[in-house]
């Protein structure tokens, strides 16, 4: 397996050195066409073409208007007689969608609240242009830019494969894989997409859903502790590389008031007595949290609770809670979920000299990069 990785790498590396020179000319690949929702329960949508363009119907694909250079234009429900439209620009066309760029073409859907929903369908690649800059710093080293397009890659052909929705298989939010468009492209990460182009994670020749976060903390976590996903590449990884995060350790000092709010909004009304950790994974993460309460107690996993309370306040399910009187103070190590690849680990790795494929085969151990084709 390692001479078929290295083989693999030696082939791509010679096929990089082109990319290298001109970012445009790059391999042939097959276009794996991805549908983003880039934004959703809106009341109108503002449209600006540069260039050729038609507008069709969503479903019936039926031309209603071809034109060029279409002013600002709002999309409204009432504008829109079918379930919804296409709006297909020309070669070399630009379509900005509420001021943001797109590639590719773009649905715009009317829900059942009469509601709109947008949707980007773009090529896989393309896609990843727009995401990396959200994810990873774009002055960071290459190596571990490249790990990353390949674990975001990874992560969108996994989730397009596994989609049942009508018209989407990626937000375009933190729930799935935050991605701009066009107006998020950076030269350096678009380098990192196009040095990767194709390459993908698998196990046992399956793609999976390669999960990343910003830092574990220490050490990452097993998925099938926090999420019932049993295959060994998610199993838990010593990480001491975050130790130059920012987040390697978080304090938080948070209300009685405020967390009890947040616990009654998710259901959970009690006056909270003292909190108390009943149980840890090997990671440190806390797997069983006993809330004591006047009248009952609730039990809930660390991550489900950080989840609760803002899992940007609570930034990783590695915590301690101490009650200070009106204040609770939480101490904790890392941010994210902690499955998977390790971002301020990688970062710190490849800024050592580890290559993208070794930083990736040590947050997902077992796992084999392979080109799509
Ligand atoms: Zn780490």
């Amino acid at each position: 397996m390692i001479r078929k990785i290295t083989t693999l790498f030696f082939v791509i590396l010679l096929c990089c050195a082109h990319s290298l020179y001109a970012m445009g000319s790059l391999l042939p690949h097959r276009y794996i066409p991805v549908r983003v929702r880039v934004m959703d329960g809106v009341e109108d949508v503002s449209v600006r073409i540069k260039g050729p363009y038609k507008i069709m119907d969503q479903v019936t694909e039926k031309v209603l208007s071809e034109s060029r250079d279409m002013r600002e234009f709002s999309v409204s429900p009432g504008y829109i007689k079918g379930e919804g439209i296409k709006i297909l620009p020309a070669s070399g066309a630009r379509v900005y969608v509420n001021n943001r760029q797109f590639r590719g073409t773009i649905d715009i859907i009317k829900d059942k609240n009469n509601r709109l929903f947008v949707v980007n369908h773009v090529d896989l690649e393309e896609y990843l242009y727009g995401v990396l800059y959200h994810e990873v710093n774009h002055n960071w080293p290459v190596e571990v830019l490249k790990a990353q397009a390949i674990a975001a890659r990874t992560y969108a052909l996994y989730q397009k494969l596994v989609s049942k929705n009508k018209y989407y298989d990626l937000t375009a939010d933190a729930y799935s894989q935050v991605y701009g468009g066009r107006t998020s492209e950076k030269w350096r990460t678009t380098r990192a997409v196009n040095l990767t182009r194709g390459l993908v994670l698998m196990y046992e020749n399956k793609v999976f859903p390669a999960y990343f976060h910003a830092t574990c903390g220490g050490s990452t976590t097993d998925a099938l502790t926090l999420w019932n996903i049993d295959i060994p590449v998610f199993l838990a990884r010593v990480c001491d590389f975050c130790a130059i995060s920012p987040h390697y350790r978080w304090r938080k000092e948070l209300t009685m008031d405020y967390l009890e709010s947040m616990l009654k909004k998710a259901g959970y009304d009690i006056g909270i007595i003292s909190f108390e950790v009943l149980e840890r994974d090997s990671s440190g993460r806390v797997t069983d949290f006993l809330i004591k309460g006047k009248g009952k107690d609730i039990r809930l996993s660390g991550n489900k609770f950080r989840l609760i309370v803002g899992p940007n306040l609570i930034r990783s399910a590695n915590f301690e809670a101490e009650k200070k009187g009106k204040y609770v103070i939480f101490t904790g190590k890392g941010w994210g979920h902690g499955v998977g690849m390790c971002q301020w680990g990688a970062f710190n790795m490849a800024s050592q000299g580890w290559k993208a494929e070794d930083i990736l085969l040590y947050y997902y151990p077992g796992a084999e990069i392979v080109r799509v084709e």
